[in-house]
Order: structure tokens, then sequence, then C-alpha cells
């Protein structure tokens, strides 16, 4: 028996080698067709098998857990001269344990489901679910748009009383939206730097800040134009 993996699971360039049942559990072994290199598209490629991986797939029919069997391969290319693991295009990460479809499945239930109502559904572990939550957030929100940022403010909270805890975090927001842009632990220009990178396409020209001072050069050195504005000092302007 095979089932249409391309509709059912949007896996395609693999050939189904066998389907196995144990009560509601379906097993699929997968073989390659072809192998192409992940850089210059070459054909020309040898392939070496590198590890057995079993990734859990949509539920299909009367079967709730799905696995897919497969085999990775490191991959010699003649044409640019690399080794490199193959590409595995129905994976989001190559360490996936999930198909890229059930990841998305999971997401758009977790909108109306608990994490454990989920897990339970695709069988999988409440943990597995949440890391994969986790990563989703983060590949969200680990881009932000700043180029229409004109305003931004910085505050320190206080966070917390033990000594070998940061007692600090620094917050960087857009005045406009309120938006938090970063958040860097302890205090002073060190806890800023990591938002340059985000600032970059910015068109800074106010930062207000409670200690002005502290940091006035930092400022000065990366955003120039926002010296020659106005820098306000406010004791505080928002709160988390
Ligand atoms: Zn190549």
């Amino acid at each position: 028996m095979s089932v249409n993996l391309y509709h059912s699971q949007r896996v395609r360039g693999f050939q189904q080698q066998s389907v196995k049942y144990s009560g509601r559990t379906m097993i699929i072994v997968l073989k390659r067709t072809k192998f192409n290199c992940p850089w210059c598209g070459s054909l020309d490629v040898t392939p070496k098998a590198v590890s057995d991986r079993k990734i859990h797939a949509e539920p299909m029919g009367f079967c709730r857990k799905v696995i897919l069997k497969l085999t990775t391969h490191r991959l010699y290319c003649h044409a640019c001269h690399v080794r490199v693991m193959e590409h595995i295009h129905f994976l989001l990460h190559p360490k996936s344990r999930l198909t890229r479809s059930l990841e998305r499945t999971i997401l758009e239930l977790r909108q109306h489901m608990s994490i454990q109502a989920v897990a339970n559904f695709f069988h999988l572990r409440w943990h597995t679910v949440k890391e994969l939550e986790k990563r989703a957030l983060k590949r969200k929100y680990s881009r932000i748009q700043t180029s229409h940022i004109k305003a931004i403010g910085i505050d320190e909270i206080h966070v917390s009383q033990r000594q070998d805890e940061g007692k600090y975090l620094t917050i960087v927001r857009d005045l406009n939206s309120g938006a938090v842009i970063h958040v860097g632990n302890g205090k002073g220009t060190e806890a800023i730097h990591g938002a340059l990178r985000k600032l970059r396409k910015a068109k800074l020209r106010v930062v207000a800040m409670d200690m002005a001072n502290a940091y006035y050069n930092w400022f000065a050195k990366y955003f120039p134009k926002v010296s020659g504005h106005a820098y306000c000092s406010v004791a505080s302007f928002a709160s988390i």
C-alpha cells in the first residue's frame, strides 16, 4: 500500500519503501529518489549515509501517530567541491523531529487548545510542543522592523535583590508604539549595546532616558544625528 505523501504530508522527492501499521501508528519508510547539492544545485554528488531518523508527521485517517523513517546523508559535490548535509525540505531545521507541516498545524491548534491537549492529540510530549512554540516565537520576534522608529526610551528596572542574579534589566522601547526593541542584562551602555544592531536602520531623533549622562557618549558615537536634537531626561516614562 502506498499513500500520497505530497498531498497528505507535503513530502516530495522521496520514495515510499514500505508502510507498516502498529495499532493506530503508521510507519512510512522513505528513500530519496535523487540528491542534489544545496549550494549549487548540481546532481553530480556522492551521498554518504549519516544517521537514521524518525520524524513525526501529520495524522492520517485513523492513524493519529504517523512516523516517517529515513536515512540522512552527507553529500560531496563534484561541482563546487564541498561536503554538506543534504537539505530536507519538509523539515524547518535539520534537527527537527516533526515535519514542517505538523509544526504549522500544532501552532494553529495552540490558539484554541492547551499545550497538554495538543500534545495528547498528536501523541507528543508536553515539552516537545512547548519547545516548538518557543522556537516559533523566537523566529517571529527576533527580527523587528525598526526603520520607522524615530524616538526611543531607555528604562532601567530593578528586578532582583539577590547578589548572584543580575539586579537590573535595561529596556529599550519605541516611544510611539511602546513596543520593546531590546532587553539588556544589567544597566549602562553595556546593557544597551545589543540594541545597536536592531536600531541600525532606525531614523532616531529623540532618546528619552533616565540617568542621561551614562548613555550620552554612547549615543553621540553611534547616532550622531540624535546629538543635534533633544535629549530629554525623564524620571520614568514607562512601566512593564
Ligand atoms: Zn555544489
